[in-house]
C-alpha cells in the first residue's frame, strides 16, 4: 500500500523503474517510496550516494539560493555553534539575533519596526495570524470583535493547523478540516491565465477581484476581521501566479477602508526570489505584515521569520510591549548566523541584479522551448521563480485527470539520467484540485550557460514525457 505523500504523490514505477520500498525507520512522507540517497550538494548540483550529480533547477521547495556547499556559511554557523548554539529568550539575546532582525527591518526602509525569527515558514505564518489578533486587543477594547481572516482560494500558507486553516489549498486541507479553525473565508486569487473573463481588461479584472474582497468583508462583517492574507507571487498552490499590475493597491485600499491588516506571505517569494529582496517591492504596497522563510536561510539552517511594521509594532510597544507568543526555538542562533551570512552573501555579491538578468533570460527561454508546445498551457513568474502549467487541451486550457500525477511524474523522469534535473511538481492549479504545474527557481547565482542548461533539459524531459503518452 502506498500513503501518498501531501500533493506530491509519486508516480507508480519510481525513478528508475522499481518500485521496492525500502525498510526504514523514518516516517517518510510516502510510507511506499523509494527515496534518493543524497550524499552531498556541489554548488548548483545534488549528488547522490551512487554519484549521480542532478542540476537543482528549483534549490529544492525553492529553498536554496546560493548553492550548496557555501564555506562561508558554514564557517559563519560553526563559529556561532561554538560561541552559544542556544539562546533561551524569555532572558537572553544573541548578537546574532540583534545583527539579523537589524538586517531585515534596514532591508525594508523604515517600513518595518522589528523581526521575529522562528524556524519555518508555518510557525512565521502562525506567529503573524497571532500578532495580527493581538495588535487589535492593543490597539483598543472596542476592536475586540476582529477575530476573523480572508484569505485566498488556491493559497498555500503552511501545514501546522493555524497555518493550514488560513490557507486556500484544498488536498492539504481535505484530511483535517474538522480540525481547522472555522473563521476564515477565501476570496478569488489573481490569475490572469484562468480567473480573468474573455475580454475583460485588466483594470476591470482588477475591479472586480477588489469587489469580491469588499463584498466579503460585508458578508462577515467588517468591524471583526483582523486581516487579508496573501502571497504576492502564488508558489505551491498555483505556481508561480504574480498578480496584475493594481490588484494589490486595489486589495490594500478595502482593507484600509475597513481597518483591516494586510499580511503579506513571502516565505516562497520573498527574500529575492522575485529579483527584489521583498516581493511587495514590486507591487507598490508595503503590507502590515510580512512572513519570510525559505531564501533567508537558503536551505543552511531551518530559519524563517515575521517582520511587523511599524504601525503593529507602534501599538505592541505602547500597549502591553509583550507579545503574547515563543518558541524554545525562536531567535536560533545557528540559524540567526546561517541567515545573516546568506543574505551579506546576496548583497555582496549583487545577486539580486543576477537574479533579474536570468530571471529575464530564463522566462525568454522557456517561452521560446515550451510557449508552443501542445501540453503546456501557462508559463508565468518573476525573478527566478517560474512556473509552467500543464494542459491536456490547449485550447480549452482542460487539466489533465487527478490521479495521473502529471506533475509529480514529470519531476520524478527529470531525475533520471538522460535529464538530471530537479524541478519541483505543484497540484491544484487549474480548479484547487486538478491542474499541474512544475516550479522552476534555480538559485540567485545561476549563470546564462546554466539558464541554458536547464531550459534544454526541461524541453527535452517535457517533449518526452508527453510523446510517450501519459
Ligand atoms: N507559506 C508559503 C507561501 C509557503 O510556500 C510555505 C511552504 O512551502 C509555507 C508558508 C510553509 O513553510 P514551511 O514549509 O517552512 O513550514
Amino acid at each position: 500500500m502506498v500513503l501518498r505523500q501531501l500533493d506530491c504523490t509519486h508516480g507508480e514505477n519510481g525513478v528508475d523503474g522499481t518500485r521496492a520500498a525500502k525498510k526504514s525507520a523514518v516516517l517518510h512522507r510516502d510510507l511506499g517510496y523509494d527515496f534518493l540517497p543524497l550524499a552531498e550538494g556541489d554548488g548548483n548540483h545534488l549528488v547522490l550516494e551512487d554519484g549521480r550529480r542532478i542540476f537543482d533547477a528549483s534549490g529544492g521547495a525553492s529553498v536554496g539560493c546560493i548553492g550548496w556547499g557555501n564555506e562561508r556559511v558554514a564557517r559563519a554557523v560553526m563559529k556561532q555553534m561554538l560561541a552559544i548554539p542556544y539562546c533561551a529568550t524569555v532572558f537572553y539575546t544573541t548578537r546574532v539575533q540583534e545583527e539579523l532582525c537589524r538586517y531585515l527591518v534596514d532591508s525594508t526602509n523604515g517600513n518595518m519596526g522589528r523581526a521575529y525569527i522562528v524556524n519555518s515558514g508555518s510557525e512565521a505564518m502562525e506567529a503573524a495570524v497571532k500578532l495580527a489578533r493581538q495588535y487589535f486587543l492593543e490597539l483598543s477594547p472596542s476592536q475586540n470583535k476582529r477575530t476573523r481572516f480572508i484569505s485566498r482560494r488556491q493559497s498555500y500558507h503552511g501545514i501546522t493547523l493555524g497555518a493550514l486553516a488560513v490557507g486556500g489549498h484544498e488536498f492539504r486541507r481535505a484530511k483535517f478540516e474538522p480540525l481547522l479553525m472555522k473563521n476564515v473565508s477565501r476570496v478569488s486569487p489573481c490569475n490572469s491565465f484562468r480567473g480573468k473573463n474573455p475580454g475583460e481588461t485588466d483594470e476591470d479584472y482588477v475591479a472586480r477581484l477588489a469587489k469580491e474582497l469588499d463584498d466579503e468583508f460585508q458578508a462577515v462583517g467588517p468591524e471583526t476581521v483582523c486581516a487579508f492574507v496573501a502571497e504576492p507571487v502564488v508558489g505551491a498552490a498555483l505556481g508561480c501566479v504574480p498578480s496584475i499590475p493594481g490588484y494589490f493597491e486595489a486589495v490594500q485600499a478595502v482593507c484600509r477602508k475597513y481597518g483591516a491588516l494586510l499580511i503579506f506571505d513571502e516565505v516562497m517569494c520573498g527574500m529575492g526570489r522575485t529579483g527584489t529582496l521583498h516581493a511587495w517591492e514590486q507591487e507598490g504596497v508595503v503590507p502590515d505584515i510580512q512572513t519570510i522563510g525559505k531564501a533567508l536561510g537558503g536551505g543552511y539552517q531551518p530559519v524563517a521569520g515575521v517582520l511587523a511594521s511599524r504601525r503593529v509594532v507602534d501599538v505592541l510597544e505602547s500597549g502591553s510591549s509583550v507579545f503574547v507568543h515563543g518558541h524554545t526555538y525562536q531567535g536560533h542562533p545557528a540559524g540567526c548566523a546561517a541567515a545573516l551570512e546568506v543574505q551579506r552573501i546576496i548583497r555582496d555579491e549583487g545577486l539580486l541584479a543576477n537574479v533579474q538578468a536570468m530571471g529575464e533570460l530564463l522566462s525568454r527561454r522557456l517561452q521560446e522551448r515550451l510557449g508552443a508546445h501542445p501540453n503546456v498551457g501557462n508559463i508565468r513568474g518573476r525573478g527566478l521563480f517560474w512556473g509552467i502549467e500543464f494542459v491536456a487541451d490547449k485550447e480549452k486550457m482542460d487539466p489533465f485527470p487527478v490521479e495521473d500525477h502529471v506533475a509529480v511524474a514529470i519531476c520524478e523522469r527529470g531525475l533520471a539520467k538522460d535529464y538530471c534535473v530537479s524541478v519541483y511538481p505543484g497540484t491544484g492549479s487549474a480548479d484547487g484540485i486538478r491542474g499541474d504545474h512544475i516550479i522552476v527557481s534555480p538559485a540567485f547565482n545561476v549563470r546564462s550557460d546554466e539558464i541554458e542548461w536547464i531550459v534544454d533539459a526541461i524541453a527535452r524531459l517535457v517533449d518526452d514525457f508527453f510523446a510517450a503518452g501519459i
